[in-house]
């Protein structure tokens, strides 16, 4: 599969840019272009946040602050997209998948699995960040870890 639109070739990875009108998420597109992982979390006590909202759930005053992780991780589950459901963006087959991130239990980030193994991959699957790099833009996508 080639996607010319964008200007790069691109295999199995719909190329949906990033919003750019939502400023609470910012920084974890920030992150992205940088080829990280950044969620925001309380600088006091450590609690993080997903997704980001004004002020802290913890009840600290202040704003949150964004804190790179390191990018691996487990499937906690997924689905293969087989037809394109949208007019323009998306470039099937492809796999989508909720990935838990090893620092932050419990926030789970919706992300695209892409080379080998993410045709079929496993729940519990070890992943790591694999970022996708269009012209304009970057994705995080994650690639499903040799076994
Ligand atoms: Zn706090």
């Amino acid at each position: 599969m080639t996607d010319s639109s964008a200007g790069c070739v691109v295999t199995g990875v719909p190329n949906f840019p990033p919003p750019q009108d939502i400023s609470e998420l910012v920084g974890f597109w920030d992150a992205v272009e940088r080829g990280c992982i950044a969620l925001p979390a309380c600088p006091d006590c450590g609690i993080w946040q997903w997704y980001p909202l004004a002020g802290r759930p913890c009840g600290h005053p202040g704003e949150l602050e964004w804190r790179d992780v390191d990018g691996h991780g487990t499937i906690f589950t997924f689905t293969r997209v087989e037809r394109a459901f949208l007019p323009s963006g998306s470039n099937p087959p492809y796999t989508v998948a909720l990935v838990e991130l090893d620092e932050t239990p419990g926030i789970r980030l919706v992300t695209v699995l892409v080379g080998p193994g993410s045709a079929d991959p496993v729940i519990g699957a070890r992943v790591t960040l694999s970022p996708n790099k269009f012209e304009t833009h970057t994705l995080p996508t994650f690639s499903v870890d040799a076994s």
